[in-house]
């Protein structure tokens, strides 16, 4: 059982009069969003929604609906995930009572959901009622040849809108379950991933405001919701100012904005980079300690950019990166609002925080 306690829950404490960056955890499971709160976190920072999606009472509808040809085939697979996302969603509002919950909508390299090999082709032919021909041609046609570069993110929410809306309503109904429950409605951020052009968010973004109005409408109940964007890829960071007129808040994925500023691949970064760091071409693991002249410049532009639109534009950080300390001083000197990382690092992040904060002149010293 996780639970800070003694002379470590007092130094928490301390932390936490003196930090001025919130910390939040990046959780998708009851049991996560629950020990990052026994840690002191202060709400999610990102719900990775594509990992719910690999339950084995669910990978069947999932396959079929990326499988199936036809936006019905798709719609009636998706009704099946659709209780099963509302509850995954009504369990992390509960568990974090009325903190924020940032969802973000999905985002897998559509390679992990394809069937592979004769056993799944022949399970979602059946499901679908295709032939195994049909299936085969199908799942060709969809694999990619750089998955994490390819048809992920908001690129799958236009393609298939039906997906976004579905995750939409489950993430409404529940709130409003939970408002008529409790009495007090959680306030559920949600985040598009991937975007590069204002558009993406734009368009995506009315999906999930026309299912609101839906299920306010047949609910009778109204509940407040953010939509915002994810910022990993350096467009969005240099055309943040049109980006913010359509978003309402922003999260570094700082994981995919170092690949992309890198031109490194995250999935093979491994098999070279510590040979840079030894030879001194690289300081650090990028992917472990933010960067701070590629990716940081370009964090810092998209703060400008978007804070001279919406001077409130919440800003926070849920790559890798938010758990490292010295990325932590990185965000707490660029004016970020929260850090969102793994539930085992949000007591690393507490403290970092308020050394930042001590560092930069910026915290309490006498808390
Ligand atoms: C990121 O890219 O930094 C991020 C948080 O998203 P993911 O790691 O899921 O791509
Ligand atoms: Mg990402």
């Amino acid at each position: 059982e996780p639970q800070l306690s003694g002379d470590f829950a007092t130094l928490m404490e301390w932390a936490d009069k003196v930090r001025r960056l919130k910390v939040r955890t990046n959780a998708e499971t009851p049991l996560d969003a629950d020990t990052a709160r026994k840690f002191g976190a202060e709400g999610i920072g990102l719900c990775r929604t594509e990992h719910m999606f690999f339950d084995p009472a669910r990978i069947g509808a999932v396959r079929q609906m990326i499988m199936s040809e036809t936006e019905s085939g798709r719609r009636e697979a998706l009704s099946r995930l659709l209780p099963f996302q509302r509850q995954d969603f009504s369990e992390l509002f509960r568990i974090m009572a009325g903190l924020p919950v940032t969802i973000r909508l999905l985002d897998p390299p559509l390679h992990e959901f394809l069937p592979h090999g004769e056993t799944e082709i022949a399970e979602v032919a059946a499901s679908l009622g295709a032939d195994v021909a049909t299936m085969q041609r199908r799942a060709a046609e969809l694999s990619e040849a750089n998955p994490m570069l390819g048809h992920r993110g908001c690129r799958l929410g236009i393609s298939y809108p039906e997906i976004y809306e579905m995750q939409a309503r489950a993430i409404f109904e529940a709130a409003v379950q939970i408002a008529k429950e409790t009495g007090k409605a959680p306030v559920p951020e949600i985040m598009i991933p991937l975007v590069a052009m204002r558009r993406e968010l734009e368009i995506t973004r009315a999906q999930v405001d026309k299912v609101a109005q839906e299920v306010f409408a047949e609910s009778g109940h109204h509940v407040e919701y953010y939509v915002g964007t994810m910022i990993e890829l350096p467009r969005a960071a240099l055309t943040a100012d049109k980006i913010a007129e359509v978003g309402d808040f922003f999260s570094f994925g700082t994981n995919d904005l170092t690949q992309t500023v890198f031109g490194l691949s995250r999935d093979d970064a491994g098999k070279f980079l510590p040979l840079y760091v030894e030879k001194g071409i690289l300081p650090k693991d990028p992917f472990v300690s933010l960067d701070p002249d590629g990716v940081g410049a370009l964090v810092k532009i998209a703060k400008e950019k978007g804070r001279a639109v919406k001077p409130d534009l919440k800003l926070g950080i849920c790559g890798e990166h938010g758990g490292d300390p010295a990325s932590i001083h990185f965000c707490e000197e660029a004016g970020l609002d929260y850090v969102s990382c793994s539930p085992y690092r949000v007591p690393v992040a507490r403290l970092a925080a308020a050394q930042a904060a001590l560092h930069s002149g910026g915290g309490d010293r006498t808390a």
